[in-house]
């Protein structure tokens, strides 16, 4: 079957979106047709080969659908289910059983680089194009993805708003429901304002944390975030942030993340903590990063710092609970979202990365 897909070809080239073929789904899998797939960081990070993945390569894992046929082990999925997809994993390494996916043995074979057992499921002039990318590849018109990664949503639903969840969404709310866990009353400051961040400060309103700080360098960014929930902006160029966030909140805040992954920013996400204070980090930088870390502040406060991958969410379980929560208007993430037809991905692209829109969400009918 043919279908158009955007594939990255090299750091400094354009996505183009070519006419290529697509296989029939395997066993455990599904074809699905997009609708909508958000454009996430490391989508980018990959294209510009911070992440080392072999290119040429069609990326995008933030894609929502509906199943066009599955195959013949799947089940509690048929044609015509509205779907969203996340990332994939093995279902039977130790953190898979334990319900861990996001520290799956494989996350990286199965996610990065689209491991697959029956080799790629799309061919371009007759030759293998690499696309599997977190067992989806949604920057195309169709995509094969796994049972295990896709999660069925109410049909009615805006899918291409709710596309999002699969990775950026769940990252950021995921890091605080599931990870930080912050009581009411409690106080976070979160590091970054795009649409991780943004997600995490939706997230700590619901927990109901009495101040909610939000550090970014952009305008834009830190008036979305005070209008989603955050109590207190800060402009994360000032020198005094350490100080501001002492005095907002007493001694120094509960809890803290990092969406940055700048090596200053997430330093200063541990530095702020208060006694007994936890720290999620979530950015994936470059290879090599280090953060400067004071070690006697991290002993004697205390801190527990914690890498996070995906929010600590299994998809299945907590995507659903994201689904509600924005139908009940607790979760919004139409605030936050911009579309931009499919063919406009490159330009989408530059908007996201001048500032100009926070979550650019393609549209491929
Ligand atoms: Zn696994
Ligand atoms: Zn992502």
């Amino acid at each position: 079957m043919q279908i158009r897909a955007a594939v990255a070809r090299a750091p400094d080239q354009p996505f183009e979106i070519v006419d290529c073929d697509i296989a029939e789904p395997g066993a455990d899998e599904v074809l699905v047709r997009v609708k909508a797939c958000g454009i996430c960081h490391t989508d980018l990070a990959v294209k510009l080969q911070h992440i080392p993945v072999p290119l040429p390569k069609v990326l995008g894992h933030e894609g929502a659908g509906v199943v066009e046929r599955v195959g013949p082990n799947v089940v509690g999925l048929a044609a015509g289910d509205a779907v969203l997809m996340s990332f994939g994993s093995c279902g039977g390494c130790a953190e898979c059983q334990r319900g861990s996916p996001g520290y799956c043995n494989d996350f990286s074979n199965i996610n990065m680089f689209g491991l697959r057992s029956k080799g790629s499921a799309l061919r371009y002039r007759g030759a293998e194009l690499s696309g599997h990318f977190f067992a989806q590849s949604a920057f195309a018109t169709h995509t094969i993805a796994t049972a295990r990664n896709v999660v069925k949503v109410a049909p009615e639903l805006p899918l291409a708003t709710l596309a999002p969840l699969g990775c950026g969404i769940q990252t950021g709310a995921g890091a605080v429901l599931n990870t930080l866990a912050p009581p009411a009353g409690t106080t976070i400051a979160v590091f970054g304002a795009g649409a991780v961040g943004l997600a995490a400060v939706m997230a700590a309103k619901l927990a109901g944390c009495s101040a909610i700080i939000a550090v970014d360098l952009r305008k834009e960014r830190l008036a979305a975030a005070r209008e989603i929930g955050a109590t207190h902006i800060l402009d994360g160029r000032s020198d005094e942030v350490l100080n501001q966030i002492t005095q907002i909140t007493g001694r120094g805040a509960h809890f803290s993340l990092d969406t940055t992954g700048n090596p200053a920013a997430a330093a200063l996400s541990v530095n702020c903590l208060r006694q007994r204070g936890c720290s999620a980090q979530v950015a994936a930088p470059p290879r090599g990063t280090r953060y400067p870390l004071e070690a006697s502040v991290i002993v004697g406060r205390g801190l527990t710092v914690r890498g996070v991958v995906e929010g600590d969410a299994v998809p299945g379980v907590f995507i659903p609970q994201l689904v509600d929560l924005f139908r009940q208007g607790m979760l919004p993430v139409d605030k936050i979202v911009t579309f931009f037809p499919f063919d406009e991905i490159n330009h989408a692209i530059d908007e996201m990365e001048t500032g100009a829109v926070i979550k650019p969400v393609l549209l491929m009918d």
